[in-house]
């Protein structure tokens, strides 16, 4: 059969889907009731269901397609490979080249601290191998106590069994006995929301105070790690002051913490320059990335450590000893050779560049719905922003949970043809790809205010 040309109709796909497939971070029971939304093809910025239906997408995917859908080279990156070598384990000492090439290449593009790559299938395993390489590097330089790991409320480092404990969203722990005695919180640098008000420098001095005071509670000597998004994304893109990432990274240094920077969202020009980081100059001892690595077209994702960190893991290995990490997928050659094509789309292709030149458009667009009635905070970095609906604009209430919103926005948008992403009760999340046009900029914001006033 053709999946493209001779798929089942709508009806029946939706019997199969509803009585087999297991969708991620949904509710089950609902899903079977209310059925799937299939989407059938995309080109550019757009999206076409099975109903026929065009959706301009303001959410690339689920943050990750950047580079926009259809792109003709990056699907003759994928055949080529598969053709040449579709396969190879790294395990054994065996490589391949674009495996290689792209480790090369991420060490040129990121900090100049980040050496090592370990190439992975998604963020949530990368995050899980930082995890286990900071485990591991304690161990084996003599420093075992070190075991406590620090994150920020309203987090999300993906949904592994360790990675769902530094994640700080309830959903992800209900049910699932998470997290483990060794993760803890502080608050998150929210300018619309921190006790400390919205002060750029009251705001970063608040959240170095609460690193701090968590090292003192738990003892330096047993911390090993602060994670940290450089903005939050599944939190409710939550954009803190700038300065604020140079300020905890100098905190954790002189906390004797390694401070590892999570930029599987705000990596690959999500939010201007190639790598959030950069913005600031700061300098990870770890760094894990995804999504925007192969703008989703395959899924890879990967893990960047410090040369220290390399060399205490390695030398502390009994010699020959494996170091007992890795996945038969890790560093898989199609999607290296899909990474390697979509990084020379930003740069050569241009892609990063019209994304920076997008910014001032969605910026422009999301400031101008703050005097919308339900609007109370509008926020955004680059390519990543959210408008915060409130009940009340003067005490920031939310909405009575019964009253459905966020399905009702999310109807309301795909009726006006326009995809974006709802977190909560009331914040909706934008990360439109870096190669929208100015035209459709206009049209999403167009598409996004009649969808707020339809819901009124
Ligand atoms: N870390 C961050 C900051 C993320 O936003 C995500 C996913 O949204 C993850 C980790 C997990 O990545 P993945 O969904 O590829 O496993």
């Amino acid at each position: 059969m053709n999946l493209l040309s001779d798929l089942p109709d709508l009806a029946s796909l939706s019997a199969m889907d509803r009585a087999h497939l297991i969708h991620p971070v949904s509710p089950w029971r609902q899903h079977e009731q209310r059925g799937p939304t299939v989407l059938q093809s995309g080109s550019g910025a757009w999206l076409t269901d099975s109903q026929g239906h065009r959706l301009l997408d303001s959410f690339a995917g689920l943050w990750c397609v950047n580079v926009g859908y259809g792109q003709e080279s990056v699907v003759q990156a994928a055949a080529e490979q598969m053709r040449q070598l579709p396969y190879a384990t790294g395990y054994f000492h065996f490589s391949s080249e674009p495996a290689i090439r792209l480790a090369e290449k991420l060490v040129q593009i990121t900090p100049a601290s980040l050496t090592r790559v370990y190439l992975t299938l998604g963020g949530s395993e990368a995050v899980d191998a930082a995890v286990r390489f900071i485990v591991q590097y304690y161990n084996a330089i003599g420093k075992p106590a070190k075991k406590h790991f620090i994150a920020l409320e309203r987090g999300y480092h993906g949904s592994s069994s360790t990675g769902a404990g530094l994640t700080a969203l309830p959903v992800f722990h209900r049910g699932f006995d998470l997290p483990l005695p060794t993760q803890h919180y502080i608050p998150s640098p929210n300018p619309y929301r921190h006790a400390a008000g919205a002060d750029p420098q009251a705001l970063i001095a608040a959240s170095v105070a609460s690193l701090r005071a968590k090292v003192a509670q738990l003892g330096a000597d047993t911390v090993a790690a602060f994670f940290c998004e450089p903005i939050q994304g599944s939190g409710g893109v939550i954009v803190p002051p700038k300065g604020w990432l140079k300020a905890m990274r100098d905190a954790a240094r002189e906390l004797d913490i390694l401070f590892v920077v999570d930029e599987v969202i705000t990596g690959f020009g999500r939010t201007g320059p190639m790598f959030a980081c950069e913005a600031e100059g700061v300098e990870p001892d770890l760094m894990t990335m995804a999504k925007g690595l192969t703008s989703g077209y395959v899924p890879m994702g990967a893990t960047m450590v410090s040369e220290k960190i390399y060399a205490g893991i390695a030398d502390g290995a009994p010699a020959g000893a494996a170091i007992g990490h890795g996945a038969t997928y890790s560093a898989h050659p199609v999607g290296a050779a899909v990474a390697l094509e979509v990084l020379r789309l930003y740069e050569e292709g241009g892609v990063l560049a019209n994304g920076q030149r997008g910014a001032a458009h969605f910026a422009t667009g999301l400031d101008a719905l703050r005097s919308h009635p339900l609007v109370g905070d509008a926020r955004h970095r680059g390519l990543l922003g959210a408008l915060e609906l409130v009940s009340n604009k003067t005490t920031k209430a939310g909405f009575d949970p019964a009253l459905g919103l966020p399905d009702r926005i999310f109807n309301a948008g795909y009726q006006n043809g326009l995809i974006f992403r709802s977190f909560g009760d009331h914040i909706l999340g934008f990360a439109p790809a870096l190669i929208f046009s100015e035209d459709e900029y206009a049209q999403m914001f167009t598409r996004l205010k009649k969808t707020l006033d339809d819901v009124l």
